[in-house]
């Protein structure tokens, strides 16, 4: 007897319908898979035997085929085990008790399982659950930990279940099994909070400045410095002070990073992400790829920050690939027999030393590299990727009493608007109305500013789009009308340090 069993599959960070048909017949006993599986799929011959043996199903003699359709996609991972064996059931002659379909949807099988039949969690879940459910279908069955995720995606009804023989039951009377605890049906929505504040940065007013601007705008932020002056502190400040993302975004970020198998259970995420790869990062590691098409630390930075910290140590080749994601906010990676792309938007945010020692222009120690040094470790950095950057800002040596902070924090920014909004933490609203509407009205007086110093200065278009992106978002912090020539000003102000840096490489 032929049968056909509804189950889903994960190609990088899509979901694909499978279908997984058993036939049993007369024949030397055997069981054979077929349908392009890779090893670890072949390996599901012997769990889904054991398994179901295990549950006190009783297989029946003769020659058991398994095929994986479509036969041209290639076949990786565990989640097809439950499906297959509920194939196995089914063409054994048991049919579905009629209480299981309740409007006559065939129901969709998700999970790895265990010799001894536990249902097992498997990655890309949500993937698979949301690319179902565009297909129509409206009935899944889940290993009970990642229930919630599968109730993640509205209009589809999930049977969580522990093990096999609570799916077999099911099959065989209609009754869904208990969930033990509220928790692993329900969704939790943490952290609801509003990120609080920058407050952490008083001494440096400069910096203040360029994370507050950095924040309202997600603009891409290189920070140069000696080490030691709280780089990397202010990167991490950044991630935490994001928005909260918005409801559809949140849906779209937990898919992809439930897809990369790093989702913590349990709970839809929030939080815009905070992506801090190590400098030995390899392009497949960077933009993603490889055999199981995995996503690269761009994709899982989208919607909120990819921090390279010791940019100059990055292999120029590998921050290259970054030009496209960043000017396209999206990724394609070729794949035999065509492409597939990938959501990559995000905010860059990058540090680096001055110089090889680190300490070029401190007052902290002198510069121990020669000229040529100097030039070698800049030039790892390519012109169009700094140009890239939106705000270039230089970090100093901590100034006051810096170790009070936290305590009491000290604001020494000239404007008393920034201290305000540090206080009020009001830029995630601001960022929210900076992601969704950018279009602002650019006064007469900038325009012809920005006209004048164009030429002098070299800017390229690009610069010129990007100086107007980060003198709106000053405009906004001022909540003036339109973009003034003093915003633009001071959008250049963070421009001209970074053509320093180019025109010293
Ligand atoms: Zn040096």
């Amino acid at each position: 007897m032929v049968t056909k069993i509804k189950s889903g599959a994960l190609m990088g960070i899509d979901g694909l319908s499978v279908t997984v048909e058993v036939d049993i017949c007369r024949g030397l006993p055997g069981f054979f898979l077929v349908g392009l599986p890779n090893a670890e799929v072949r390996e599901s011959r012997q769990r889904v035997l054991a398994a179901l043996r295990n549950s006190g199903v009783k297989l029946p003699p003769g020659k058991i085929t398994v095929n994986l359709a479509p036969a041209g996609v290639r076949k990786e991972g565990a989640s097809y085990d439950l499906a297959i064996a509920m194939g196995v059931m089914a063409a054994r002659g048991q049919s579905m008790h009629r209480h299981c379909l309740q409007s006559g949807e065939a129901p969709l099988f998700l999970g790895e399982l265990s010799l001894f039949g536990q249902l097992q969690p498997v990655r890309g879940l949500l993937a698979m659950v949301l690319a179902a459910a565009e297909r129509g279908d409206r009935l899944v069955i889940v290993p009970a930990s990642q229930a919630w995720e599968a109730g993640l995606v509205p209009g589809v009804r999930v049977v969580g279940a522990k093990n096999l023989s609570d799916v077999i039951h099911w099959w065989n009377s209609g009754e869904e099994p208990v969930m033990e605890s509220a928790s692993e049906k329900a969704v939790r929505y943490f952290p609801n909070s509003q990120p609080t504040s920058v407050l952490g940065l008083a001494g440096q007013p400069s910096l203040l400045k360029a994370a507050v601007v950095a924040l309202a705008g997600r603009h891409n932020v290189l920070m140069v410095g000696p080490p030691g002056t709280g780089k990397t502190r202010l990167a991490r400040i950044l991630g935490a002070s994001q928005a909260l993302l918005e409801p559809d975004e949140a849906l779209e970020v937990t898919r992809i990073h439930s897809a990369a198998g790093i989702l913590a259970e349990g709970c839809l995420m929030r939080r815009r992400p905070f992506r801090a790869p190590h400098h030995t990062l390899t392009k497949a590691g960077l933009i993603g790829g490889g055999t199981n098409l995995r996503p690269g630390e761009v994709t899982l930075a989208h919607r909120g920050i990819l921090f390279l910290d010791e940019l100059a140590e990055f292999n120029p080749s590998v921050l290259d690939v970054l030009r496209e994601p960043l000017e396209e906010k999206k990724i394609t990676l070729a794949r035999g027999g065509g492409s597939c792309i990938y959501p990559a938007d995000f905010q860059l945010v990058a540090a680096m030393n001055p110089c090889r020692c680190g300490f070029l222009g401190s007052g902290i120690k002198p510069c121990r590299c020669t000229d040529s040094e100097r030039r070698r470790y800049l030039s790892r950095l390519s012109g169009p990727l700094l140009d890239r950057f939106d705000l270039f800002v230089q970090v100093g040596a901590w100034e006051g009493d810096f170790l009070k902070e936290g305590n009491q924090p000290v604001v020494c920014a000239p404007a008393s608007d920034w201290r305000q909004l540090m206080t009020t933490g009001c830029w995630p609203d601001l960022q929210r109305a900076t992601i969704h509407c950018p279009a602002m009205k650019i006064s007469d007086k900038a325009k012809h500013h920005l006209n004048l110093i164009r030429q002098p200065l070299g800017l390229s278009l690009r610069s010129v789009h990007s100086c107007l992106r980060v003198a709106t978002t000053m405009a906004r912090l001022d909540r003036s009308k339109a973009v003034e020539k003093t915003h633009v000003m001071e959008a250049l102000e963070f421009r001209m340090e970074n053509l320093a840096l180019e025109t010293l490489a």
